[in-house]
């Protein structure tokens, strides 16, 4: 067996890796390895791949054998092309290590900067560049980035936050600018920085109990330690569970000669877009700092200045402009830019630096967006032929999809308020909520059902938990490419950073503004699009049509093969579903007309009916029931003209709706002529242990079957009198918690019956419609062999058949699903993705079965799972013909849908 090759170089033109090994090289590395390839000019270096992560992992956190001579052997190569010798007295060459990914997880792992600064290679570096201030500063950086990384996180030290080493010599640092009387890092000269560097190495030793090391090589392994240890870092498992990234990817190893943005005016560095990311405007757009290192970029440390004068903003038209500062360097930039895009064929992020006028390539990776920016980037990209029409489809996510169905605040109430403060506007929308300081009280807050919104000096990465769960970020530093900002981007959040006028108290957990004081709890409104924070509640409205969104769904619609429906329970959200795409109803409760408005009248002749004890009763209760039940059924019907509806029988346990309060109890019981005594005896009869496997669905109408003739005579008039009025309607009548075909039976004797009756009352000869049944309990999906000898259509119930396949309480799981997912038993809640796997299976059993006795059986799912991206995809799989799924999931169902036919597609060929 070939040895396995654990190292690959690049740099000089060339490398031994190309940007579609992800897998193994991590993002950043296939990019780097690309970026050499095609002659882009990338300090040399080399990446360890994620196998070695996976390897140490197993290996009780060991290497393999062979990497020791492989990354030598590499180091020599960077040593050649860099003309410089790591560990060297006389020339030496200093390194960064930093960690890489197969998919992106911003500042959630580590990284170590100047590696290779010793006291051996100190003086010939000061000889070589002629700036001791320059070498020190480096050398600092690297103590306080090193002590904290290696030394303290990666040994696995646990310290309080606010009390680790980086944080101990911040405050060292700050002492001794104090002292100097110095306001800025930059004031400290190097003389300063040498005893700063002194009062660093002491105050590891006694802090951590071991010197700092003055030896190159133990420095580069200590980095490369630390990145794989950052892989299981509280941060890194919590982002990867979000983002749900599996843990057994690993993550690469990226070193790479150091290059530095910090040695005076004729050096800088940036952090750009090949487009807007917010927008997806065409426009190159970023940030830069002259005389710093990129991660002063990245901490949101100082505020950067804009990239170019096209994209200058409110907040930023006073600073330099790239473009202005160093026109040659930024024409260079602007040559990669456009490069880069057509090998990409995408919206890229990158990283540079520029050392004494030279510039350098960090780092591209396909860029975070959100879900406004990937529509228009996706539909101006296909206009320049830079992609087809498929992989437009594949460019919105439907979580940015989602987004973009989302609220914004009011326009008209927004011109109305004065906002407090600006900042930059980092993610899309509006959000509105209850001021919290820490990403725990966000949590918290969220938990308990508040909206909150989360104010940070600044966020880093372990507040992701906290910005997930709050409706929005605003934070008081930071540029567009600060931490808060990528990663609110990434999920569509809004977002406002380096709002510099707030002035936040995080322990008396109170901000102001111009003397305003805002505590824990107060509202505030956040404009994320433009970055206005307003006082107290604004209203919101949803996001106003985009007529390039309307375009990009009649591709989808193109691509698309499986059928999307609706659950719809009235005529308004039957008519919102359709605007939104709705080839139907798959679904449609006939309880609902029970709740909520209007449901005073029609809901007492149902409690009269449940009540009754004798069929004459009953009888008489379901006639007063009917008017309403059929208009309820017509007036749905009508709004879906032209398409299918699927009307389901009803299904609730009865109790459910008998009352608890006296007087409604006395009034039904004085309608039924019965005393209060009576009444109660009827309602205790109808009370039971498990009601979810109770007297409920079709149980209800095989002991009533007057309940059944009811509603199916609603059903048919309902028909019969919108044909009669020219209408083209096709219900289906669905029955639900079947779990045997005789079932079917009993109920299709009944549905016989009145349909002839209904048919010659019209003088219709036939009514157009189907009779089909619900697979929601295991036994009807192992029986639906027999079950389809009936059933023309089956709608699979996946709330139900998740609840009786598990054998979880769809009611009750709080108290133990959330246990489970942390202990990894279950990778996510069955009743919001399904578990393809177990009640997967359960589908496609039936599905299999049902079609072997009617090849043409219609199949749906009308459960929750119908509008969740990844079940979606598994029903196109498994050959379903619909979806139904709520109304605001429905673009969102037929996305996921043609995605998965095109990837099916793309398998093909
Ligand atoms: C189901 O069980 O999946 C279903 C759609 O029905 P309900 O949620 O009304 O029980
Ligand atoms: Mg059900």
């Amino acid at each position: 067996m070939a040895k396995t090759k654990y190292v690959f170089s690049f740099g000089g033109g060339k490398a031994e890796g190309k940007a579609d090994m992800k897998e193994l090289l991590g993002g950043k590395g296939a990019n780097l390895a690309e970026m050499a390839n095609l002659g882009i000019p990338v300090p040399a270096g080399f990446t360890i791949t994620t196998e070695v992560c996976t390897y140490y992992y197993k290996h009780n956190r060991s290497y393999p054998p062979t990497l020791k001579a492989e990354v030598e052997a590499a180091m020599k190569k960077v040593e050649s092309i860099m003309k410089a010798k790591f560990g060297d007295a006389k020339n030496p060459l200093l390194v960064s290590v930093r960690s890489g990914a197969r998919s992106s997880m911003p500042g959630m792992m580590e990284t170590v900067l100047n590696i290779g600064l010793t006291t051996k290679t100190i003086p010939a570096l000061i000889a070589r560049t002629g700036n001791e201030r320059f070498v020190y500063d480096a050398y600092r950086r690297l103590i306080m980035m090193y002590s904290d990384v290696v030394m303290e996180k990666a040994a696995g030290l646990e310290v309080e936050e606010g009390k680790g080493i980086r944080v101990q010599l911040e405050h060292e640092m700050e002492a001794l600018k104090k002292q100097k009387g110095y306001t800025q890092d930059t004031d400290l000269t190097a003389e300063d920085l040498k005893q700063l560097v002194e009062i660093f190495k002491e105050k590891v030793k006694s802090v951590l109990g071991k010197p700092f090391p003055d030896d190159a090589e133990k420095q580069l392994w200590g980095g490369i330690g630390a990145v794989f240890q950052s892989w299981n870092g509280k941060r890194a498992v919590a982002y990867r569970r979000i983002e749900g990234i599996p843990d057994d990817w690993g993550t690469a190893v990226n070193v790479q000669a150091m290059v530095f943005g910090n040695m005076g005016d004729n050096s800088a560095t940036g952090v750009a877009f090949t487009r807007n990311p917010a927008t997806g405007e065409n426009k190159f757009y970023g940030e830069w700092l002259v005389n710093a290192q990129g991660e002063d970029v990245v901490a949101g440390i100082r505020t950067p200045a804009p990239l170019n004068e096209a994209t200058k903003t409110e907040q930023n038209k006073h600073m330099v402009s790239l473009e202005k500062a160093m026109p040659a360097t930024y024409k260079e930039l602007e040559a990669i830019r456009k490069l880069l895009e057509k090998e990409y064929r995408d919206m890229l992020d990158i990283e540079f630096t520029i050392q004494e006028g030279k510039l350098w390539m960090l780092q591209c990776r396909v860029g975070k967006r959100t879900g406004t920016a990937a529509l228009n980037m996706a539909m101006d990209m296909l206009k320049e032929k830079l992609i087809d029409e498929q992989e437009a489809v594949m460019r919105l996510s439907p979580t940015q999809l989602d987004e973009l169905l989302h609220p914004i605040v009011d326009p008209n109430a927004e011109k109305k308020a004065n906002p407090i403060a600006k900042g930059l506007p980092a993610g899309p929308g509006g959000a509105c909520g209850q001021i919290v300081f820490t990403a725990a009280d966000a949590v918290e807050w969220a938990k308990n059902g508040k909206k909150v919104i989360l104010v940070r000096e600044e966020t880093n990465p372990e507040d992701v938990e906290g910005m997930r769960a709050a409706q929005g970020i605003l934070t008081a530093r930071g540029g567009m490419t600060s931490h808060a900002a990528l990663v609110a981007r990434g999920w569509g959040k809004c977002c406002i950073v380096g709002c510099s006028a707030i002035e936040i108290d995080v322990k008396k957990k109170v901000m102001s503004v111009d003397g305003k004081t805002y505590k824990e709890g107060d509202y505030l409104t956040l404009n994320g699009s433009k970055g206005y924070v307003y006082q107290g509640q604004l209203p919101m409205i949803s996001a106003s049509e985009n007529p390039r969104f309307v375009h990009f769904m009649k591709l989808v619609d193109k691509y698309r093969r499986l059928g999307v429906r609706t659950n719809a329970d009235t005529p308004e959200d039957a008519k919102k579903a359709r605007e939104f795409g709705a080839e139907g109803i798959g679904l449609f409760r006939t309880e609902h007309m029970f709740y909520g408005k209007n449901s005073e009248e029609p809901l007492f002749y149902l409690r009269k009916m449940i009540v009754s004890n004798n069929e004459q009763e009953r009888r008489a209760a379901l006639d007063e029931l009917f008017p309403y039940v059929k208009k309820d059924i017509k007036a749905t019907l009508e709004v879906m003209n032209g398409l299918p509806v699927t009307i389901r029988l009803l299904d609730p346990p009865l109790h459910e709706f008998v009352p608890n309060e006296e007087d409604k109890r006395e009034k039904l019981a004085k309608s039924l002529k019965i005393d209060k005594k009576e009444f109660a005896k009827r309602a205790d009869a109808l009370h039971e242990t498990n009601p979810m496997m109770g007297h409920r669905g079709v149980r209800l109408g095989v002991t009533y079957p007057e309940i059944t003739e009811m509603q199916v005579r609603a059903i048919f008039e309902a028909t019969a009198e919108l044909l009669q009025e020219g209408k083209k309607v096709f219900p289906e009548i669905m029955v639900p918690v079947v779990s045997t075909v005789e079932e079917l039976r009993d109920q299709k004797v009944i549905v016989d019956k009145v349909y002839k009756e209904v048919c010659a009352k019209y003088n219709l000869k036939a009514i157009k419609y189907l009779y089909g049944t619900m697979i929601e309990i295991p036994r009807a999906a192992l029986t639906a062999g027999k079950i389809a000898q009936e059933a023309e259509f089956f709608s699979y119930g996946t709330n139900d058949l998740t609840q009786m396949g598990f054998g979880f309480s769809r009611d009750d799981i709080g108290g133990f699903v959330p246990a489970y997912i942390e202990k990894k038993i279950l990778p996510a809640d069955p009743f919001n993705i399904l578990d393809q796997e177990g009640i997967g299976e359960l589908i496609q059993i039936g599905i299999e079965r049902g079609r072997k006795t009617r090849p043409n059986l219609k199949v749906g799912i009308c459960g929750e799972h119908g509008g969740e991206p990844s079940s979606v995809a598994f029903c196109h799989r498994v050959g379903m013909n619909y979806v139904s799924c709520s109304p605001y999931r429905v673009p969102i169902a037929r996305l996921a849908a043609a995605q998965e036919a095109i990837r099916e597609n793309r398998k093909k060929k």
